[in-house]
């Protein structure tokens, strides 16, 4: 039988940083040489090629373009290769998943992300594996010639995520990510155990399709205590804004104050898709619990349920940005398209 091959795609990042010994900064180093710093991969019994980009990043100057970018080299790429690896940085590898989560649809392939906190140069690093790992997972096929993994996922520190599930929670830990709404698609031990059930699988009827358009004319505002009536009036009436992800508080709660309703209705009035997700890490908006969630629903505030800010902003610019749709773009975000939202 052929090996399988997998791309891998740095991006930028910690993982593919060594210390320059003249100044002592980290700089990205050459992935081509990715066999002569880690040996081991040449024992995996699958191949691989890197690809980096032009100028790898640090993820936080990563911008929306780029995640087209990255969906149309994995469109381009897509029949010659059996899975794909994209090295990222950490700090925002949670968006640019998710967004592509949302860019590939009908995805019959792994996409798995990854990165390390510390460079693959260091004698601690984690960068070894997560790399092995997460390339393991990118060539692991069944007995009919299927990916187990057909959907964008993160594998960071022994666990596989659905990408579009993951939020970064901590910038010093290994356990640099967490899914607190969804378990996790695999873990790595002994064994690399798959939770098969939780698993998203292609249409085989259908195509591959990539989008490649987003719309960023969008904006997050987390509620506090005290936020002026000023804020969220600068806010809403921003120039051009088509999307407003608003963190309430529990299960989808905003103070009932006029001021705030009124703003939040005029908004709406003038076309502006508002969208409710909890600021509690772990959890679900429910517009039915409490008067002062029901409030939202009557005007108009899309619930998103269990979504991680990660995924409701990307999503929102996808949504913003698609016309293939023959439903509306609020029925849309309701809609678990991906498996960023529970259904019911
Ligand atoms: N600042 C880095 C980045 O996100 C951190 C990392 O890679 O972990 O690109």
């Amino acid at each position: 039988m052929t090996k399988r091959i997998v791309l891998l795609i740095y991006t930028g990042g910690t993982i593919g940083m060594v210390k320059d010994p003249k100044t002592g900064t980290l700089v990205p180093f050459n992935f081509d040489d990715l066999l002569g710093r880690m040996p081991d991969l040449g024992l995996l019994d699958c191949d691989f090629e890197t690809f980096t980009l032009k100028e790898p990043i640090d993820s936080s100057n990563v911008h929306p373009d780029d995640w087209v970018h990255l969906a149309e080299i994995i469109e381009k790429e897509y029949d010659k290769y059996d899975g794909f690896v994209i090295l990222h940085g950490t700090d925002t590898m949670s968006y640019t998943s998710s967004a592509l989560s949302f860019l590939l649809e009908n995805l019959a392939k792994p996409v798995i992300f990854t990165g390390s906190q510390l460079p693959i140069s260091d004698l601690r690093t984690d960068a070894k594996e997560n790399l092995m790992t997460a390339i393991q997972i990118a060539s692991d096929y069944d007995e009919n010639g299927d990916a187990i993994i057909q959907e964008v996922g993160l594998y960071f520190e022994y666990k596989l995520y659905r990408a579009n599930r993951t939020t970064k929670i901590n910038s010093e830990h290994f356990e640099a990510f967490g899914s607190m709404n969804f378990p996790a698609l695999a873990e790595s031990g002994v064994y690399l155990n798959y939770n098969k059930n939780l698993l998203l699988r292609a249409d085989k009827k259908k195509e591959f399709k990539v989008h490649k358009k987003l719309d960023n004319n969008v904006v997050v505002i987390k509620l506090f205590p005290g936020i002026t009536k000023s804020v969220i009036d600068a806010v809403t009436n921003i120039e051009g804004l088509k999307g407003l992800v608003i963190e309430t508080y529990g299960s989808g709660n905003a103070p009932s104050q006029s001021w705030l309703v009124d703003s939040i209705s005029t908004a709406i009035e003038k076309g502006v898709i508002v969208e409710n997700i909890t600021q509690c890490p772990a959890g679900m908006v429910d517009h039915g619990l409490y008067e002062v969630g029901l409030q939202m629903r009557k005007l108009g505030v899309v619930g998103g349920k269990d979504m991680t800010t990660e995924a409701a902003v990307t999503k929102l610019m996808f949504v913003l940005a698609s016309n293939t749709y023959n439903i509306e773009p609020k029925q849309w975000l309701r809609k678990n398209i991906r498996g960023e939202l529970k259904d019911k």
